[in-house]
């Protein structure tokens, strides 16, 4: 077995035994109690999978926007690149919220009886406070970051930062790619003054690859603690209780978006079989699962899309960091279903107008969330801030603690929707090489 076989062999061993482990030795199904937040298992998962990987994101997202933009060059055709990146990410994150949306107005999981949607409303504050996330959205209610202008503006300022290096420091990769952007228009602008810089950043990326290369062989370990850890503190028997149907319609939901339109649309742009891209794609789909973040997947899908997929340098440096923070289909379809599922659970209906408060917010939602693990949930906070305010006078008004009833079996949706938001900008892409393929190799003549 070569070792491109044995790695994605390996990661899928590495999931099955973490669910298995997780289940049989971490899970006490007798008394229905999962492992603590911060159990042996995640702590091996970080320090073995999480944080290598989280290593590489901002050198990776400067050296790959720098050598994209340099090796496309002219900015009429970046302009062009960008443009469609921009109108790839919308599009296809309007068609995910909108099947959410459908999805969950038809089937109505929210829907249950009474005795259980009382137990599920009740436990629903408790749980809120309990967990990690209740402080993230106090804090973030506090800069008034869940508003949703504040929430835009707060995405611009980032974009622009002020200081690149306290943007590095932070983690937060849109300033490390807009400064990228910057410098690589320069470099392309500077003709021969500025070749060796290109060249630079060129064997740069080249060293980053190869570190990647050998951080991916750390996935199989990774992803099996993640698992463990993310099963045994759910357990398997807590989805098929009375919230089995709201998971059941958001994994219909990514099912339907991941597997027949997202491949309908990379059918028609590249007429390429999208399930043979999807394979070649296999190690980034199942780090994404394992890890959890679209982040800290980036430097595996990059090297995924170059070395398996067939991507063009261009094309894959450019979308793929961009990607990983603004485009997020399998965040925005669930920050649907999740919305209407819990208004519908505590009996408020919505009408068409509010729906669509719903489809525009949580497409706004889901560019706005980060690539790591939650961020999907904190962000909803801005939907249903809007949907409340949409029902002003109504005197009908979801509860934020509301949130409470999904956080429990958060982590596995959240597995799920973090695979299509990779498998989504995987297939921007590949599309997008198609407006942007790399030159032919120049030819060299031979030593004299
Ligand atoms: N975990 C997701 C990601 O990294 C974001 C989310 O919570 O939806 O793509």
């Amino acid at each position: 077995m070569n070792r491109r076989t044995l790695l994605p062999v390996l990661i899928l061993l590495g999931l099955v035994a973490g669910a298995m482990f997780g289940q049989w030795f971490l899970f006490d199904s007798a008394t229905g109690e999962g492992v603590a937040a911060e159990h042996w298992t995640k702590v091996a998962g970080d320090i073995t999978l999480i944080r290598p990987l989280k290593l590489m994101i901002i050198p990776i997202v400067l050296v790959s926007v720098v050598v994209g933009v340099t090796s496309i060059g002219d900015p009429a055709k970046l302009g062009i690149v960008g443009g469609s990146t921009v109108l790839y990410y919308v599009v296809t994150m309007l068609i995910a919220v909108t099947i959410g949306t459908t999805l969950v107005s038809i089937v109505q999981p929210g829907e249950i009886d009474d005795a259980d949607r009382a137990q599920l409303t009740q436990e629903a504050p408790e749980h809120y406070t309990e967990s990690d996330v209740a402080s993230t959205i106090e804090r973030a209610q506090q800069e008034k970051a869940t508003n949703l202008p504040r929430a835009f503006l707060q995405v611009l300022r980032q974009m622009i930062p002020e200081n690149l290096f306290g943007e590095m420091a932070g983690g937060r990769t849109l300033g490390v790619i807009f400064f990228a952007l910057l410098l690589g228009l320069a470099l392309a602008a500077g003709g021969e003054a500025t070749a060796p810089a290109i060249r630079v950043f060129e064997a740069l990326f080249d060293a980053i690859m190869r570190l990647v290369q050998w951080i991916i062989w750390l996935t199989p370990i990774g992803v099996f603690f993640l698992v463990a850890w993310t099963v045994g503190r759910i357990g398997f028997a807590n989805l098929v209780g009375p919230l089995s149907k709201y998971i059941a319609v958001v994994l219909c939901g990514l099912a339907i978006h991941g597997l027949i339109v997202l491949p309908i649309v990379l059918l028609l742009f590249t007429r390429r079989n999208p399930f043979r891209f999807m394979f070649q794609m296999r190690r980034a789909l199942m780090t994404a699962f394992g890890t959890d973040s679209s982040s800290a997947t980036l430097p595996v899908t990059i090297e995924c899309a170059k070395t398996e997929g067939g991507c063009s340098k261009r094309a894959a440096n450019f979308v793929l960091p961009l990607g990983s923070t603004l485009n997020m289909d399998g965040t925005a379809l669930y920050e649907a279903v999740a919305v209407v599922f819990l208004f519908q659970l505590y009996g408020i209906d919505l009408e068409f107008g509010q729906l669509l408060v719903v489809v525009i917010t949580a497409t706004l939602a889901a560019i706005g969330a980060a690539g790591i693990p939650s961020a999907g949930l904190v962000m909803m906070v801005i939907v249903i801030n809007a949907v409340n305010t949409s029902l002003f006078g109504t005197g009908k008004e979801l509860p934020l603690e509301a949130i409470g009833v999904i956080i429990g079996v958060d982590r596995i949706v959240d597995m799920c929707r973090t695979t299509v938001n990779v498998w989504g900008d995987a297939v921007g892409a590949k599309i997008i090489t198609r407006i942007a393929p790399d030159p032919p190799e120049e030819y060299a003549p031979p030593a004299a």
